[in-house]
C-alpha cells in the first residue's frame, strides 16, 4: 500500500469514528429524560438526609401510634403540623370526620392533590424489623399495610414541591388530602360528598408495596360495608323456649350467605365479623350484629347487595326476631386509573429507581421470606414495569379511592419499602413497615410523587392529556355515588377499641421513642 493512500485511510477511519460516536452521544441525550431545574431541586431536596431521617421519624412515630381509622388524632395531628409548619395552609376536621384535612400551598391553576393516608388495622400487632411473629403488644393493632408511610411520603413530596414553587415561582396549587380509614374504606365518599375535591385538576395516589410501579384501567371491586343488627327476646339459656335469640338470627343469616356464594358471578369477595354475639352462654343474647365486606364489580354490587339483604331478612324469619338495623358504614366503586397519569408517573419511578438496600436488609429481607416459607430472594432491584389492565376481571381487594378516580384523573404510585412475599394485613408487613427499609421506600415514592406534580404543574401539555383521556369518560359516565344520602361517617366505629389500647400503645411508644 502506497503512503498516500494509507493516510487516506487514517482520515477516513479517524472520521467514521468521530460520526459514529457523535451518533452515539446524539442517541444517548435523546433517551436520557430531560430534568427539568424545577423538577431537579425537588428530587435534591427529598436525597438530603435530613429530609430522608425527619420523614422517616414522622413514618416510625405513626407507626408507633397504630391508630385505627377515624381514630387517627396523634398521626393525623403530626402530619398536619409538619404540612402547617412549612407553610401550607391546614383545615382540619372536614367532612364530618375530626381526622381529616387538606393542607394546601400555592395559588390559581392547576391543582394538584395527593392523597395520604395513615390509619393501622387491628389485631396484628408485631415488633418492627422482627423476621418471626413476636408483638408488641398482645391483640393491638399495627400498621400491615403501610399507612405510616404513606400520608408521610404525600407531605414529603408536596413539601418538597413548595421549595421549586418558591423558588421557581410558577403558579399551581398543591393539595395533600389527609384521608383516615381507608382499611375501613370510609372517607373519600364523605370527602367527595363534602365537595373537597371540587376544584383539583388530577389526583396523585399512592400505596406502600414491595414494588415500584404503577398501572391504569379498571381494577379492584367495589364494596358495600354494611353492620345487621337483629334483636330478639332473651331469656335463662337453659329454658330458652321463652327466648328469640338474635344469635341465631346471625347464623342463619352467614349460612343463607354461604350457600349465596355458588351462585354469585365469581369476581365477588365476602366476609363477615360477628361484631355483637353475645355474652355468656346462660343469657339468650337479644341483640346480635354481623358487620359485612360485600364486593363485587361496579355493575354487579347492587345486585349481590339485594341478595345479601335477602339473606338478613331470612335470618330474622326464621328465627321470629326483627332485623332491627342495615347500617351502611360505606359504599364505594371500583378504580379507574388513568392511562396518561400511569405513563407519566411510571417515568418518574423509572427515573428515580429503585433505592439501594444495604445486606443488612436483604438479610433481615430473606429472614422474613423464609419465616413465611416464600421465596428467599431479598429485596427487589428493579422497577415494574407499567402495569396493563388484566385481560380477565378477577375482582380482588377495593379501596375508596375508587371514588376519586371517577371525579379526577387518577393513578396510583406503588412505592416500595415492604419485603416481597410479606403478607398484607398481617404481622409480617407490620414488622417491614418500619425502620430503614419503610424510610427508603417512602422516600422514593415521595420523589416520583413530587416530580410529577411538577411535570403536571409546570407542564400544561401533559396535564391536558390526563384531562382529554378523563373528560369524554366522565361526562357519558357521571359520577354516582353507591353511598346513600343519609350516611354518616361512623365515628364510633373503633372509638371503644381504641380507649382500651391508646393508653398501652403510647406506653410503649414512650419507652421506644
Ligand atoms: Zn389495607
Amino acid at each position: 500500500m502506497r503512503f498516500a493512500s494509507f493516510k487516506k485511510m487514517v482520515f477516513l477511519f479517524i472520521f467514521i469514528s468521530i460520526l459514529i460516536l457523535g451518533l452515539c452521544s446524539l442517541g444517548q441525550t435523546g433517551s436520557k429524560p430531560k430534568i427539568t431545574k424545577e423538577k431537579q431541586l425537588v428530587l435534591d431536596w427529598l436525597s438530603q438526609p435530613q429530609v430522608v431521617e425527619k420523614f422517616g421519624k414522622i413514618s416510625d412515630t405513626i407507626w408507633s401510634y397504630a391508630e385505627l381509622g377515624l381514630q387517627e388524632f396523634k398521626s393525623s395531628k403530626l402530619l398536619a403540623d409538619t404540612l402547617e409548619e412549612s407553610g401550607f395552609k391546614v383545615e382540619r376536621g372536614l367532612a364530618g370526620m375530626p381526622t381529616c384535612f387538606v393542607a394546601s400551598y400555592g395559588s390559581g391553576k392547576p391543582v394538584i392533590g395527593i392523597l395520604g393516608e395513615y390509619d393501622a388495622l387491628p389485631m396484628i400487632s408485631q415488633k418492627g424489623r422482627v423476621p418471626a411473629q413476636e408483638p408488641l403488644l398482645e391483640g393491638a393493632p399495627g400498621h400491615g399495610c403501610g399507612h405510616n408511610t404513606m400520608c408521610t411520603a404525600a407531605a414529603a413530596a408536596a413539601i418538597a414541591v413548595k421549595q421549586a414553587m418558591d423558588k421557581f415561582g410558577f403558579k399551581g396549587k398543591i393539595k395533600v388530602f389527609g384521608s383516615p380509614a381507608e382499611e375501613t374504606l370510609i372517607s373519600r365518599p364523605y370527602m367527595i360528598r363534602a365537595g373537597l375535591f371540587n376544584d383539583i385538576d388530577a389526583a396523585i395516589d399512592n400505596h406502600s408495596s414491595s414494588d415500584f410501579g404503577t398501572g391504569y384501567g379498571k381494577g379492584g371491586n367495589a364494596l358495600f360495608s354494611v353492620i345487621f343488627t337483629f334483636k330478639g327476646k332473651t331469656s335463662h339459656g337453659a329454658s330458652a323456649w321463652e327466648a328469640r335469640s338474635a344469635l341465631d338470627a346471625v347464623d342463619i343469616m352467614n349460612v343463607a350467605t354461604n350457600f349465596l356464594r355458588e351462585h354469585l358471578f365469581y369476581a365477588y369477595r365476602m366476609h363477615y365479623v360477628i361484631v355483637e354475639g353475645g355474652e355468656a352462654p346462660n343469657v339468650v343474647p337479644d341483640r346480635a350484629s354481623v358487620w359485612y365486606y360485600v364486593r363485587n364489580s361496579d355493575e354487579k354490587i347492587g345486585e349481590m347487595y339485594e341478595r345479601v339483604v335477602n339473606c338478613a331478612k331470612a335470618g330474622a324469619l326464621a328465627t321470629g326476631t326483627e332485623l332491627a338495623g342495615i347500617r351502611i358504614l360505606s359504599a364505594v366503586h371500583q378504580r379507574l386509573g388513568n392511562k396518561a397519569a400511569a405513563e407519566l408517573f411510571q417515568k418518574n419511578i423509572e427515573l428515580v429507581g429503585m433505592p439501594e438496600w444495604t445486606e443488612e436488609e436483604q438479610t433481615f429481607a430473606k429472614a422474613l421470606q423464609k419465616a413465611l416459607d416464600k421465596k428467599e430472594e431479598g429485596m427487589p432491584t428493579k422497577v415494574r414495569p407499567l402495569r396493563e389492565p388484566g385481560e380477565v376481571f378477577v375482582g380482588g381487594g377495593s379501596s375508596d379511592v375508587g371514588d376519586v378516580t371517577l371525579i379526577a384523573p387518577t393513578a396510583t404510585i406503588r412505592f416500595p419499602g415492604q419485603v416481597p412475599g410479606a403478607i398484607g394485613h398481617h404481622w409480617s408487613s407490620v414488622a417491614c413497615n418500619y425502620g430503614s427499609t419503610a424510610w427508603k421506600g417512602l422516600n422514593a415514592g415521595a420523589k416520583a410523587m413530587a416530580a410529577s406534580a411538577i411535570d403536571l404543574l409546570t407542564k400544561p401539555e401533559e396535564l391536558k392529556k390526563l384531562r382529554d383521556e378523563f373528560e369524554p369518560h366522565a361526562k357519558e359516565n357521571p359520577y354516582k355515588p353507591f353511598l346513600p344520602a343519609d350516611a354518616r361517617p361512623p365515628l364510633d366505629l373503633n372509638e371503644e377499641l381504641m380507649k382500651k389500647w391508646r393508653p398501652f400503645l403510647e406506653k410503649i411508644s414512650l419507652e421506644n421513642f
